[in-house]
C-alpha cells in the first residue's frame, strides 16, 4: 500500500511538475526578471517525494542497519528493489526507461532525506545507482546501453558499481591503467579496479578505461564501457576491510581479458574522462547533500545525551560552552545546505557550469563532516568511543567525505585553478 501510494505521489509529482513548468514559462513570457524561471527545491511535490525517502529510510534502512553493519554488507538488490517500487532509483531519468523525467533537484532532496539513515553505507550505495554510475550512460548512452543497463537499474533489478579507481590511480584519474582494446566487434578489457562500492552484488559496471593512447593525451584516450559483472574474466579479488561504511561491500575487482561488445560503450569513444568528469558533479552535489541529514543527526543526538548526563553535578549541555559550540555547528550546517541547493539549483537552469560551486560543496562536506563528528563524539566521553552509540558509526563513516569521490586537496586544485590561482 506504502510502496503503490508513493508511486501514484510521484506520477501526480510530475504532472504537477509539467504544469508548474508551464506555469513558469509564461510568467517568464510576461517578464524580464531571470528568476522568475528559477527552479524550486521545495514545491509540493518535493514535499512530498521527502515524505516518501523519510518513510523508506524509517521503514526498510533504519531498523536494519546494526545487523547489516556487523554482517559488513547489506542486501543490495532486496534494498533496490524496494527503493525502485517507490520510484526513488530514476527520478531524474528518461520516462522511457522507467524514470520519472524530472530534473536534479529531486535526487538532491531524495538524497537529503536519504542522509537520516543511521549511517552512510546504504545512501552512498543507492548513491553510487543513481547518480555516480548511470548519469553519463542516461545523458550519452545508446538505445539499446539504455535498455540493458539502464532500465533495470531503474527498476531495481540490477546493482550498479562505478569502476574508476584504480591501484595506482585514484586522484590522479588520467592515470588509469585498464584497456580496452578492440578485437572484431568486441573490447577486451585488461586491468583492474579499486575501491568499487557495491562491487560485490553489482550486476553491471560504468567502466573507465583507456581505449587509445590518444596520441598521448590522457584526456581524450579514455572510454566509459558498460561491463556485465558476470563475463568471464571479471574477477572480485576481494572484499576490503574498512573502518567505517561497513554496511558497504566496497571491492577490488580484476579485469583479465574481459570480452564486451564495442555497442556497450557509453556515448563516443575517446570522450570517457569528459562524461566522467561530468558525472563527478553529481557526484559532488550528492555527497553534499546526503550528508546534510546525517551531520544534524550527530547534532541532535548529541544535545540529547548531554542534557541526560549529568558531570559536575549538572548536565554537560548547561555548560554554555557545549551549547555555544553545537549552535556554531548546527549554522554551519545550514551554510552548507544553502550551498548545496545554490549550486544545485545553477545545475539545473543549465545556464552555468557548476564545477567550482559542486566542488566547494565537495570540498566543505569534507571538512565540516571532521570537524562535526569530531566536536560532537568529544562530548560523549568514553560513551563516544565505543561501538554502542550512533556518533561513533557516523564519526567513522563520515570520515570518507575528504577522501571519496576526490580528496580535499583535489577539490582544493579544482578550486584554485578555476579561480586563476593555479595554472592550468
Ligand atoms: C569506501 C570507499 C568507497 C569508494 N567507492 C568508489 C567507487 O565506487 N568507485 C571508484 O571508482 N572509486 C571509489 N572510491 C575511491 C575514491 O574515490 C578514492 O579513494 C579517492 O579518489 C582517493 O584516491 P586514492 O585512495 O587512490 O588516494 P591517492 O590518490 O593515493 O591520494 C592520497 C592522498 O594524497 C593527497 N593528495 C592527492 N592529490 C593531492 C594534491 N594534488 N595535492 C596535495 N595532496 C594530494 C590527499 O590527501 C589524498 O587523500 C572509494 C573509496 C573508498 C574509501
Amino acid at each position: 500500500m506504502f510502496a503503490g501510494s508513493s508511486r501514484l505521489v510521484l506520477g501526480a509529482a510530475r504532472r504537477a511538475r509539467s504544469s508548474s513548468i508551464l506555469f513558469q514559462n509564461k510568467r517568464a513570457a510576461s517578464s524580464s526578471s531571470a528568476t522568475d524561471t528559477l527552479p524550486t527545491l521545495d514545491s509540493d511535490e518535493h514535499v512530498m517525494l521527502r515524505s516518501t525517502v523519510k518513510r523508506f529510510v524509517e521503514e526498510e534502512i533504519n531498523p536494519n542497519m546494526d545487523s547489516w553493519e556487523a554482517a559488513g554488507i547489506f542486501p543490495a538488490h532486496e534494498v533496490f528493489k524496494k527503493a525502485a517500487n517507490l520510484g526513488i532509483l530514476g527520478l531524474n531519468k528518461p520516462e522511457e526507461y522507467g524514470g520519472s523525467g524530472l530534473d536534479f533537484t529531486y535526487n538532491l532532496v531524495a538524497a537529503e532525506e536519504m542522509g537520516g539513515s543511521h549511517g552512510g553505507s546504504v545512501p552512498m550505495a543507492m548513491g553510487v545507482q543513481t547518480d555516480m554510475a548511470t548519469p553519463a550512460l542516461a545523458r550519452f548512452g545508446s538505445q539499446e546501453v539504455k535498455e540493458n543497463f539502464l532500465a533495470p537499474s531503474i527498476a531495481g533489478d540490477f546493482v550498479a558499481c562505478l569502476g574508476v579507481s584504480e591501484v595506482g590511480a585514484g586522484s590522479d584519474v588520467a592515470n588509469i591503467k585498464t584497456t580496452a582494446r578492440k578485437d572484431g566487434d568486441d573490447y577486451i578489457i585488461d586491468g583492474g579496479k579499486m575501491w568499487t562500492t557495491n562491487g560485490t552484488q553489482a550486476d553491471w559496471m560504468c567502466l573507465l578505461a583507456n581505449t587509445s593512447d590518444g596520441g598521448g593525451n590522457p584526456y581524450k584516450n579514455k572510454s566509459l564501457i558498460c561491463v556485465p559483472m558476470d563475463a568471464d574474466g571479471v574477477e572480485i579479488a576481494r572484499q576490503i576491510d574498512k573502518m567505517g561504511m561497513r554496511a558497504s561491500d566496497t571491492a577490488q575487482v580484476f579485469l583479465d581479458g574481459v570480452r564486451v561488445p564495442q555497442k556497450y560503450i557509453i556515448g563516443k569513444e575517446g570522450d570517457g574522462f569528459k562524461y566522467q568528469m561530468l558525472q563527478f558533479q553529481e557526484e559532488r552535489l550528492y555527497c553534499a547533500a546526503v550528508s546534510l541529514k546525517s551531520l544534524e543527526l550527530c547534532i541532535e543526538k548529541t544535545a540529547e545525551y548531554c542534557a541526560s548526563r549529568n558531570v559536575f553535578g549538572k548536565p554537560v549541555l548547561d555548560n554554555q560552552v557545549v551549547q555555544y559550540r553545537l549552535a556554531e555547528l548546527q549554522t554551519e550546517v545550514e551554510a552548507l545546505r544553502a550551498m548545496t541547493y545554490r549550486a544545485c539549483l545553477l545545475h539545473v537552469q543549465g545556464k552555468e557550469d557548476v564545477t567550482l560551486l559542486a566542488s566547494m560543496c565537495k570540498l566543505k562536506v569534507g571538512r565540516l563532516s571532521r570537524e562535526l563528528t569530531d566536536a560532537c563524539l568529544q562530548y560523549w566521553g568514553g560513551m563516544g568511543f565505543t561501538n554502542e552509540v550512533i556518533i561513533s558509526r557516523i564519526h567513522r563513516d563520515l570520515r570518507l567525505n575528504s577522501i571519496g569521490g576526490g580528496a580535499d586537496e583535489v577539490m582544493l586544485s579544482v578550486i584554485s585553478r578555476m579561480l586563476g590561482f593555479a595554472s592550468k
